[in-house]
């Protein structure tokens, strides 16, 4: 038995053909990985890659976004085999099941998948614009209008990052500024 961690090229091998139920692949695309819960897109430089078929490397330069996942959790008597483990990003790997039931686990990654477009949780991105338009009492139909008809550049500039990347709530609620700034300008004129 294994004792140490089967490489991302490895675990994608095990995998590649698998499904989670019938017509409902674990793997989407061969040569751009993603995240297999949520398919958050993995940048990784693939196309010199798929040109000469290197599946081996293009999955191993996951390494580092993709993390390898135990199914089974390693406490609750999960192996290192590759049928073990899943690689996704590691937000899905802090919120994925610690659980030992394997079926209930494929089933959360079922539930992952049909919530999340390319590793955004609209379910729960939803639930906040309704939250946020409802505490300002502003129309949900009316906001998103306006945000759909406006520049992206608008908010850009007006918006900064806790580390590396814009939080979810900082656009959201950057848009409802601009949107409540624009009818104040209506109401003045
Ligand atoms: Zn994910």
């Amino acid at each position: 038995m294994r004792t140490s961690m089967p490489s991302n090229f490895q675990i994608f091998d095990y995998w590649k053909d698998k499904e989670l139920e019938k017509h409902f692949p674990v793997i989407l695309d061969w040569g751009e990985p993603c995240c297999w819960a949520c398919n958050k897109p993995i940048k990784v430089e693939t196309q010199q890659l798929l040109d000469k078929c290197d599946f081996k490397e293009i999955w191993n330069r996951t390494s580092g976004y993709l993390e390898r996942c135990h199914i089974i959790a390693k406490a609750l008597g999960g192996t290192y085999e590759p049928e073990n483990l899943f690689l996704m990003c590691p937000d899905c790997h802090i919120e994925s099941p610690d659980i030992s039931d394997k079926q209930v686990f494929f089933n959360w990654i079922k539930k992952q998948r049909r919530d999340c477009i390319m590793g955004y949780n609209v379910r729960k991105l939803k639930e906040e614009l309704y939250k946020c338009c409802e505490i300002h009492n502003v129309d949900v139909e009316e906001f998103s209008k306006f945000v759909c008809n406006s520049d992206q550049n608008l908010i850009i500039n007006k918006i900064n990052t806790h580390g590396f990347k814009y939080s979810d709530s900082t656009i959201l609620y950057a848009w409802m500024s601009e949107y409540l700034n624009s009818r104040n300008e209506v109401c003045n004129t």
